[in-house]
């Protein structure tokens, strides 16, 4: 077997000293100039080292190290920093499969929680546990798909490195859910100045401040991350809420119908 001799018209041969591709956009991971062409693996804008071999890693607190501070610092930067979130999107960047799975499922398990701590919180009784139950599963399912890769507008960008950056980053969009905790606080605090008989405005307005942290989160990622025209971001805004009610409901249907399924076996169990 012979080796094949290299081509002249090999876009990479011609330059044999560039450490990286002149088609790749990577970028320094300290200062975002770009690495593109260079000889030395050494950052000139700013003298940091890289690792010509390895894709460097996204600056995204949760992607680097799994902590309780890096959860709250990316929920904090979905919400507050979404353009140096989506930008992620268009770097050559590891953006970790396992690790914005992680994020996404810890997100909605948070979310659940809430939801089933709402009656426990409010109804002083053992009976709660039906309730908080059938609001855990009806949140579960609800949560579960609604994160999930929701595409009203499928992103189909050129090279498919972006699309699966953009896949990822998407799962992380929900951060705006980790706030859901607001929710059984408020329901705590409206009892402490309501009491338990009434069910005043705070419960309804924590969940309103979380479902537009959820909603702004997503369209913020939508337009940094996909970088949208604004008519698909319109569309995004008014079809997504229709979504989510189309997904709630089908959650409350078949959460009703388990409760009544077992409800029944109960009763004939018990004849
Ligand atoms: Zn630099």
């Amino acid at each position: 077997m012979t080796a094949p001799a290299p081509s002249s018209s090999e876009p990479h041969s011609s330059e044999p000293d560039s450490l990286v591709p002149a088609d790749e956009d990577r970028r320094c991971v300290g200062c975002g100039y770009s690495l593109r062409a260079l000889t030395l693996n050494r950052c000139p804008e700013c003298g940091l080292e890289f690792d010509p071999d390895r894709l460097p890693q996204p600056s995204i607190p949760w992607l680097l190290e799994e902590s309780f501070s890096t959860f709250v610092q990316t929920v904090g930067m979905v919400l507050l920093h979404p353009r140096a979130f989506g930008e992620h999107v268009w770097r050559d960047v590891d953006i970790s499969a396992r690790r914005s799975t992680r994020f996404r499922w810890i997100t909605v398990g948070v979310a659940c929680l809430s939801m089933l701590a709402v009656p426990l919180v409010r109804i002083p009784s053992f009976y709660a546990i039906i309730p908080a139950l059938f609001l855990a599963a009806v949140s579960g399912f609800f949560f579960s798909v609604a994160t999930g890769n929701v595409e009203i507008s499928p992103f189909v960008p050129p090279p498919w490195a972006q699309r699966v950056r953009f896949i990822r980053l998407q799962g992380m969009s929900c951060a705006g859910l980790a706030l859901s905790p607001l929710v059984p606080l408020a329901a705590l605090v409206d009892a402490l100045i309501h009491g338990l008989a009434k069910v005043g405005m705070l419960i309804p307005l924590a969940a309103a401040v979380v479902l537009l942290a959820w909603l702004y989160g997503s369209l913020a990622f939508q337009a940094m991350g996909g970088r949208r025209t604004f008519a698909q971001l319109l569309e995004h805004v008014l079809l997504l809420p229709l979504l989510w009610l189309m997904i709630l409901t089908v959650g409350v249907l078949l959460a009703g119908g388990l409760f009544a399924i077992a409800v029944v076996g109960y009763r004939i169990m018990s004849m």
